[in-house]
């Protein structure tokens, strides 16, 4: 039976409706949640990101705003921007984008958000509410792959789950996700011996390492549910002709476009061997977008003591 495809474009449009309506309500009571986004540099990758996320607010009707910093800015300079972000009630949520220039100390930068405005999740205390399970501003990627996992109607509870990544953005956050909803969770890494042997005992195998399609049809448990997190580019034929088996396809998108875009699970065999796979693009990623918009709205509603609705 061909696999399922879990269509994360879909479960955005549905999480961003729900949004709309409690944005309204909000506003109704003259509260409009707002956003600060913060780039440092010019990396075209995190370009993108950010005037989407910026777009999306606007759309959703938020008050967006994106700060640009240049490639120099230093770790005392940004702690500037971070306390007056954090000073000014307007805005509920900050937004540091990811990977800061190597000069700047990420640690101390995200450690002086405001807690309360951190809608990345990636304060020291919401990591440490995430590990008791005390869940106020959860990472957007994870929080995104627990929905499709629910929305999809994918059994968490009594699960084996298989995370292949321990980031802190991604990984870590996921496998304590999925704990704290009763799965029981092996989290993987580059250390991990028998890597292929391990992840076949996921009933739920999320793959987050960033490296190309290596997840193959000899990791995957037959009828498992797949969560590819991984975005990669690959920009030359050689990549297309070592990544996909039928490369005729990839090939043309490559000359059309001058990349083609693959997660960490090999696309072919997924589709064999899985019950469930979210497809790249158009799984998991829309989904990191919408979070960040939930956890803008929660924030606006926890500054001020309101309850979430429903
Ligand atoms: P990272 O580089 O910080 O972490 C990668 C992890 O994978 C590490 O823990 C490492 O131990 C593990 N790993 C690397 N090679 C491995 C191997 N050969 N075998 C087993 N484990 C291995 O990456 P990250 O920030 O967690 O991102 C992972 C992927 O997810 C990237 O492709 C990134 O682009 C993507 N990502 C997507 C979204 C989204 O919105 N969909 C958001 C964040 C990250």
């Amino acid at each position: 039976m061909a696999a399922r495809i879990l269509d994360g474009n879909q479960i955005r449009e549905q999480i961003k409706a729900e949004l709309a309506g409690e944005i309204r309500e909000l506003k109704a009571a003259g509260i409009t949640p707002g956003l600060a986004a913060v780039l440092v540099g010019t990396n075209p990758a995190s370009q993108i990101y950010v005037r989407n996320k910026v777009k999306t607010s606007a759309a959703l009707g938020l008050f967006g705003e994106k700060i640009d910093l240049p490639a120099s800015t230093s770790t005392g300079e940004l702690l500037d921007v971070v306390d007056r972000l954090n000073a000014r009630e307007e805005i509920d949520g900050i937004l540091i984008q990811l990977p800061l220039p190597p000069q700047v100390d990420s640690k101390k930068v995200l450690s002086a958000v405001d807690p309360a405005k951190d809608v990345d999740g990636l304060h020291p205390l919401n990591v440490g509410r995430l590990v008791s399970g005390d869940f106020r501003l959860v990472p957007c990627t994870p929080a995104g792959v627990i929905e499709i996992l629910k929305r999809s109607a994918i059994p968490i509870r009594g699960s084996r789950a298989v995370v292949i990544g321990r980031s802190d953005i991604v990984g870590k956050p996921v496998a304590l996700l999925l704990m704290h909803e009763h799965s029981t969770v092996t989290v993987c890494h580059s250390k991990t011996r028998d890597l292929p042997q391990v992840a076949q005992e996921g009933d739920i195998l999320i793959a987050a390492m960033g490296r190309p399609a290596f997840v193959t049809g000899e990791f995957i448990r037959p009828g498992a549910t797949v969560i590819d997190v991984g975005i990669n580019r690959l920009t030359t034929e050689e990549e297309v002709r070592r990544v996909f088996h039928d490369p005729a396809g990839p090939l043309r998108q490559l000359a059309e476009k001058g990349q083609v875009l693959v997660g960490d699970v090999q696309p072919e065999d997924v589709k064999e061997r899985a019950g469930a796979y979210t497809p790249v693009p158009g799984g998991v990623g829309p989904l990191t977008i919408a979070m960040l918009m939930a956890n803008t709205v929660r924030a606006a509603r926890q500054r001020r003591g309101m309850r979430a609705p429903g």
